[in-house]
């Protein structure tokens, strides 16, 4: 179990029809990557949260899907109250330059990532506008790739799963807890 402060991700102008595969690939990656939970700003797509918790169920953990309409104001709360906002875009600040800088602030962290077309707001609003790598790509890997280096590479623990795996060279060895 890793001992740093909570890393929570919003996910900014969900679109039911367009994103709803993207978006919930972002809440499994923030899951298996040690995020603690999502916010979801855009349409409401309950089915997300559905499919997010089916996986606790069986994976474990209780990784936490919300939905914000007013994204701004909770920005400028979680500011206010619970501590930092990183903004990911290949627009920013080489990620791996700054976030040794974030860690040792020893804050919750919300990440904060676009769909189509980010609000220059975005960009104003947050503490640190961090790229990795400096070429588009998707939300998916920028998230992938933050929670790695945050969080060291190390696996989170996701408590009282169904099922686990047990990892092996070839072929495919699972464990289910019996009831
Ligand atoms: N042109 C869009 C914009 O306004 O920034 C990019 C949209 S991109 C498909 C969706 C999201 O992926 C971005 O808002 C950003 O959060 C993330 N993203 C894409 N490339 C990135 C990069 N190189 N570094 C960090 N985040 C990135």
């Amino acid at each position: 179990m890793t001992q740093e402060p909570e890393v929570w991700i919003l996910r900014l102008g969900h679109r039911v029809f367009r994103d709803k595969r993207i978006t919930t690939h972002l809440a499994l990656v923030g899951r298996a990557f040690g995020a603690s939970g999502i916010y979801i700003e855009g349409d409401a797509d309950p089915k997300i949260k559905e499919k997010v918790d089916e996986i606790n169920k069986t994976w474990g953990g209780e990784f936490t899907v919300n939905f914000v309409s007013n994204w701004i104001n909770f920005v400028k709360k979680w500011k206010k109250e619970e501590g930092t906002v990183v903004h990911l875009t290949m627009y920013g600040l080489p990620f791996e330059d700054v976030i040794n800088l974030i860690k040792d602030e020893k804050k919750k962290v919300l990440v904060i990532v676009g769909g189509k077309k980010v609000p220059r707001v975005a960009y104003e609003v947050a503490d640190y506008n961090l790229a990795v790598t400096n070429q588009p790509h998707s939300e998916v890997a920028a998230i992938a790739l933050f929670l790695d280096r945050y969080f060291e590479g190390k696996e989170p623990l996701h408590k009282n799963p169904k099922i686990k795996i047990v990892p092996t060279p070839r072929g495919k060895f699972v464990i289910s807890r019996t009831l």
